[in-house]
């Protein structure tokens, strides 16, 4: 690779440009991602946070073009990797991408593994798929593969089903077989949500770790902000199918800006407190037949909400730098002056 001088960006590995993905309800396409950019960097971990329905799965669906056929589809805009537009590739061409250069990793390994086949059977399907590399290696590179992510006596694991192993081995023996032909960009939806606490942190430490060996970056997708302190560089926050904040993960938790983001801030355990009951947000993401295309589509669960949020729609803009915010409060938003900002 060419050597960048002091002050040039490298190109990114991702960039999404004003993404828009809908489903089709009746006749009618609603909007789950609405007019979405984000870069993702080289070697960086950038994790995408939100409560259930804010459309970030929708988003990595649409980048692996997994979207579910005739109901979901890319209305909009451009998903650049590595400089090719994924949303003009047809189906052949995305298949070589797939699981190469991209790969995914979901909450529920079971989803993703099939039960009637062998953990060694599956992972030499995906090394054969992609690698010229007869049978045999195949098996043995995939008994390399599980040692490489922890798992204990992989020999013997490689003849063992989905149903015999753990749910972290499962979730172990998941991201063996999305790193297994050693992809450029990973996609992780709520690795760590379905397995307990220990397991989740020694997970986070494996892909970190993996991260960092093989030069990858990853998409992390969480609820949990906690997931996203442990090992993201960025922080991407969305709601209701837009992205309310992004910046570096230091400068998320020590300053927060949208009002969304600080309630999600209040969610996060901490130590030094000891409370009866964690925050919550009050009421709901609205659904995508429901969303406002006018005004802030979380004006009506916002603390901090002004007359205006209902008629003026903000747009993500830098309010310092490296540090976008889509919020009325902030300088950039709106012309008018900032009202109650804290
Ligand atoms: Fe709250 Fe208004 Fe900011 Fe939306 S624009 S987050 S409603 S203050």
């Amino acid at each position: 690779m060419a050597r960048l001088t002091s002050g040039q960006k490298e190109t990114p590995l991702l960039e999404i440009k004003d993404l828009q993905t809908g489903f089709k309800i009746g006749k009618d396409y609603y909007n789950a991602v609405e007019k979405v950019s984000f870069r993702v960097d080289r070697r960086k971990i950038v994790g995408i946070v939100g409560e259930s329905g804010c459309g970030k799965s929708v988003m990595s669906l649409s980048v692996m073009q997994l979207l579910p056929k005739g109901i979901g589809k890319v209305r909009g805009g451009e998903i650049n990797f590595e400089g090719r537009d994924l949303s003009k590739l047809s189906e052949r061409e995305m298949n070589k991408i797939r699981g190469k250069d991209i790969s995914m990793i979901f909450q529920e390994p079971m989803t993703a593994l099939n039960p009637v086949f062998t953990i060694g059977y599956q992972l030499e399907e995906v090394l054969l798929n992609h690698e010229n590399i007869t049978k045999k290696e195949a098996r043995l590179k995939g008994i390399a593969l599980l040692k490489s992510v922890g798992i204990p006596r992989p020999e013997k694991i490689v003849d063992e089903y989905p149903h015999q192993l753990s749910g972290g081995m499962r979730q172990r023996v998941m991201i063996s077989m999305a790193i297994a032909c050693q992809p450029k960009l990973l996609i992780a939806d709520e690795p760590t949500t379905a397995l307990d606490v220990t397991v989740q942190a020694q997970i986070l430490e494996l892909l970190k770790d993996i991260q960092e060996v093989n030069d990858m970056s990853i998409i992390m997708i969480t609820h949990d902000l906690g997931v996203v302190a442990e090992i993201c560089d960025e922080v991407i926050v969305m709601y209701a199918g837009k992205i309310v904040e992004r910046t570096d993960v230091e400068t998320l938790f020590e300053s927060p800006k949208h009002p969304y983001t600080q309630l999600l801030m209040d969610a996060i355990p901490k130590m030094d407190e000891r409370k009866e009951k964690l925050a919550t947000i009050d009421g709901l993401v609205p659904s995508i037949k429901q969303m406002p295309q006018v005004g802030c589509r979380f004006a009506n669960r916002c603390p901090k909400a002004m007359p205006e949020c209902t008629v003026i729609t903000p747009q993500l803009e830098e309010d310092e730098a490296n540090h976008e915010v889509a919020c009325l409060l902030y300088k950039n938003s709106t012309p008018m002056e900032r009202v109650g900002q804290r």
